[in-house]
Formats: structure tokens, sequence, C-alpha cells
């Protein structure tokens, strides 16, 4: 029986951040562990309701009254195997997820403070490792089916897990020289450790999960190659096609990049360093990269900008600006436009933001400037409005609003336009949609004996969701391969997130 009054005895409270000037001199993660008495405290605050709307948020369906009652009570052991019921990396969603389970929260009511979900779900992940090192859990009995994964991100290496623990013979293909899809070379060590993909990685190996590295399915292995030599497919190959904006004049200038050529470069001198120090990231060609000394603009207010903002000041910046195009959101919900429990339109601040760097909310850019030798010196800006007029974005600039920002590296964050133009499609006789994903049937079958999951199928989003897609491409693959019993299923393919009607 969960304590009725803990959200009334004990406030919401995270462990404090390592100081900025500290964590800027290093790649280490930016929460240090939160201690039990702490983390006690916190998931005593859970009120254990009748309808826990929490649920309703998270797509993997976790249970996670459940869990903040054992963490309460001390029973880590109980926690770690009800949170890994659901989830097969909640080291990975405790530590990246933006938690639309606390947005969904019943005491996030009436701007109050949620339960610190995703801090107790990431103390039993780490107590998970801390008890038995993930204990490999391999499967009794094998069923002589195989199946191909590819691509290593979260969806890939849910399923392959899944379907390696349920009898089948899994083998996940990766074109990168390292698995683990956007979480081993997207997202930076100061979120992500990259210990923690080492640690699952050895049991997934130890589970009977193969993997090969260097192979870019469609091209060093066929479609057809592959179909012969596997039961069925799975293709979770992400959503990894940078949008750009090929009309802005000046983007042909030296200093213009992807957000992604950045985060990629950086994220392997990270890795190459080990504990030492990173040396300068260039791109594969040899072209600098590196943010250090340079005045920075990062186009674009999401996830991939807030990331790109922790490497530049990790790598020295002269100065950073972040430029969005829509106005600054409000620091509240506005429960007219969205209500609880749906996730809100706020103004997010990652701890990125709390490292430096300067906001500017409201503008587009007209130009990059040229210096004269063909590199960028600044971009000319001009503040704008955006309506949505027939489900178009038009965006109008004021006139004379005019002006210039010092530039000598400019990222384009700008989102992702679906699943890369790539010969695997053709092969597997799948095409791209209207927003660049692959669609699929109810069954997660894209062609016959060829499933697709996660961002490769839902476009670009998040984590939690590949991991999702990723357990329920695998029940359908279970079923599909005759396996016996099911394997559970959090989402079909037609779940959208929690949005008022
Ligand atoms: C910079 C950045 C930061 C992010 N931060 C967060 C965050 O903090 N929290 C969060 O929840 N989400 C975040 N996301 C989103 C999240 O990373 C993705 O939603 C998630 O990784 C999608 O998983 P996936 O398995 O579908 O694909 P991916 O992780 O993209 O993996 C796909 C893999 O397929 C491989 N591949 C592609 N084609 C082939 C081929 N032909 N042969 C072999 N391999 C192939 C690719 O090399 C890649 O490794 C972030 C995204 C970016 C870009
Ligand atoms: S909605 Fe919040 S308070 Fe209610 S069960 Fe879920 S975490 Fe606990």
């Amino acid at each position: 029986m969960p304590d009725p009054n803990g959200f009334l005895r004990y406030d919401r409270r995270l462990p404090a951040r390592r100081p900025v000037p500290v964590r800027i001199s290093d790649w280490r993660e930016v929460y240090p562990p939160a201690g039990e008495e702490l983390i006690r405290e916190q998931a005593t605050r859970c009120m254990d309701c009748g309808i826990p709307f929490c649920h309703d948020g998270c797509p993997l369906g976790n249970r996670i009254p459940d869990w903040n009652d054992l963490v309460r009570t001390g029973n880590w052991d109980a926690a770690v195997d009800s949170l890994h019921a659901t989830n097969n990396f909640p080291e990975f969603t405790g530590r990246l997820c933006p938690a639309p389970c606390e947005a969904a929260c019943v005491l996030g009511l009436g701007g109050q403070q949620p339960v610190t979900i995703k801090q107790v779900e990431v103390e039993i992940a780490d107590a998970a490792v801390a008890r038995d090192g993930l204990r490999p859990r391999p499967a009794s009995v094998s069923t002589g089916r195989s199946v191909a994964v590819v691509g290593s991100g979260p969806a890939g290496l849910a399923a392959a897990q899944q379907l390696a623990r349920a009898g089948h013979t899994v083998t996940v293909y990766e074109r990168d020289d390292a698995i683990g899809g956007l979480l081993r070379y997207g997202i930076p060590d100061f979120k992500l450790e990259k210990q923690h993909i080492d640690k699952r990685l050895a049991q997934l190996t130890a589970e009977g999960v193969r993997f090969r590295t260097g192979v870019e399915v469609g091209v060093d292995v066929t479609a057809e190659q592959l179909r012969a030599e596997h039961d069925a497919v799975l293709l979770a190959c992400g959503a990894l096609q940078g949008r750009d904006t090929p009309e802005t004049p000046g983007r042909p200038l030296r200093g213009v990049h992807q957000a992604m050529a950045h985060l990629v470069a950086a994220n392997r001198v990270v890795a190459a360093a080990g504990d030492g120090k990173p040396a300068p990231a260039t791109l594969p060609d040899g072209t600098p990269i590196d943010a250090a000394g340079k005045h920075v603009v990062i186009i674009g207010g999401g996830d991939t900008a807030a990331d790109c903002l922790g490497v530049a000041h990790r790598q020295g910046a002269a100065g950073v600006h972040q430029l969005d195009l829509y106005p600054q959101p409000p620091g509240e919900r506005d429960a007219e436009r969205d209500p609880w429990p749906t996730w809100p339109w706020v103004l997010r601040n990652y701890p990125a933001h709390e490292e430096g760097g300067e906001r500017v909310f409201a503008v587009a850019v007209q130009e990059f400037v040229d210096d004269g030798t063909g590199q960028v010196r600044a971009v000319r800006i001009a503040e704008v409005t955006v309506e949505k007029v027939d489900g178009r974005r038009i965006v109008t600039a004021l006139p004379g609003s005019e002006r210039e920002i010092p530039a000598d590296l400019v990222l384009l964050a700008i989102g992702f336009e679906g699943t890369e133009e790539q010969p695997l499609l053709a092969q597997f006789g799948v095409t791209r949609n209207r927003r660049g994903a692959i669609d699929s049937r109810p069954d997660w079958q894209a062609a016959d004996g060829v499933f697709v999951a996660g961002d490769m199928h839902r476009g670009a989003s998040l984590i939690v969701w590949a991991i999702a897609e990723g357990r329920a491409a695998a029940a359908a693959i279970h079923t599909y391969l005759g396996g016996v019993g099911d394997l559970p299923a959090p989402v079909d393919p037609a779940r959208q997130p929690l949005a008022a009607r």
C-alpha cells in the first residue's frame, strides 16, 4: 500500500547537475547518480492512482506505479524485474526520454509537480547493472528459425533481444563501424556515456545475437542474399535524411553543415580518445568541423540543436546563437491548447542551455553571408511570423527587421525528412511515403516477410517509441515464424502519442 501522503510531505527534487564549468571541460554525463535516500523519497510521492495516466503517456506501457512502490520499500530486485518486463533498455530511456509519462502524471495537474518517473527509472536501471551486471537470459530451446535485423538503433536492438530470447537465431547488420544507431554516434556522451550501450551489447551477445558491423545492406549484401539466408527480415534503418535549405542564398559556403555531420564527427573523436583529450573533429574527408574558437550559429530548436549547443561549448566555441523559427513557447502548459495529460508545447530548457549561448526566437535565415573567399562569415536573419494555412507553413518576414549575426560555423538542425533513399528499399520492394517513412500493414510487414519498425516506420521520433515498435515488430515476426506463445506488443503500427482530439 503506497504512502497516501507522500506527495504532501515531499516536493519534487532531482539530483543537482554537475557544475557547468566542470562539466563543459569534459564529456561525462551531466547528472550524477541520485543516491538511494533521494530516490526512495521521490518514489514515495507516487499516489498509485486508480487510473494511472502516466501509463497513457508511455508507449511501452511501463508499470510505473508498481516500480515506484517497489523502490519506495527498497525492493530493488523486484523493481528491476518489473521495469524490464516492459522495457529492454531502461538505461537509455531513463537518461534520454523527454518523459511523456511525467507530462501525463496526475500530480502534474493544475501546474503541480509530477513524480520524477524518469529519475526513478534510471536509478532502477543502474541498480540492475550494479546487482548482476545485466545477467543474460538466453533461450532454453532454439526454434531453428533465423531473422535478419537491418539497423542497430534502439528499434533493431529491442527486436533482436526479444527474438533471441524467444529462441530465434538473430543477426544484426549495421553499416557503421559500431553498434547503437543514433545512440552511438548521434547523441553525445554528456547525455549518454557509451559504456551503457556496451554493457547491453555484452548481454545481447551472450544471449546469442550476432552482430555484423560495416555491412551496408543493399550494397555489401543484397536483399536477395539476406532473404535466402534468413526466414524473416526486420528493417530498422532510422530516419536519417536531414532536412536542408538549398534555396537559401549562400548555402554552398564552407562552414555551413548539417548538424549530424558535426555531432557524428565530435562523437567519433570522443570515442577514439577514450579518457584522453579528444582531438579536433573533422569530416571523413579531413575538413575541420570543430567549434573551437568559432562563432557558431545553430539553426533549429529541438534535441539535435541542443546537442550541437552542448558539443560546441565543450569544443570551446567563442560564442553560440541558437535560432528558432517559432516564437518563444510559454513557461507553463497552455491548457486551452494542450490540455493535461497531453504533451505540452512549453519552453524546454535542456542542460545544454544552462551552459551558455543565446536563443533567438521567431527568426529565419535570409542568407549565409560570404567572407569573400567562399567561407561563411555571418548569417543574415529577419524576424518572422509563422502561420499554418491548409496544413502548409507560411513564413512571413517583417520588413526592416533584418540583421547579421557573426558565424564561422553554421549547423542545420532543422529536422529530418524520413528514411534515406538507398538501394535497400527497391531491393526489398518498399517505397517511401509522402513523409519519407515506410508504411506497414497492421502486422508490421512492409512486404511479404519484410517487417519495419522504429524511425524508419514512424518518421523521426523518440527512443521510447523505437523500443516499443521494435518489441511489437518482434512479436509479429515471432507469430509469422510460427513461434510458440505470444511476445508482448505494446503498440500497433497506427498508434499515435496521446493528443487532444
Ligand atoms: C542528435 C539527436 C539527438 C536525439 N536525442 C534524443 C533524446 O534525447 N531522447 C530521445 O528519446 N530521442 C532522441 N533522438 C531520437 C532517437 O535517437 C531516435 O528516435 C532513435 O534512435 C530511433 O531509433 P531507430 O532504431 O529507429 O533508428 P536509428 O537509431 O537511427 O538507427 C538506425 C541504424 O540503421 C543503420 N542503417 C541504415 N541503413 C542501413 C543499411 N542499409 N544497412 C545497415 N545498416 C543501416 C544506421 O547506420 C543506423 O545505425 C535524437 C535524435 C538525434 C538525431
Ligand atoms: S500518474 Fe503519477 S502519481 Fe499516478 S500512478 Fe502514475 S506516477 Fe504515480
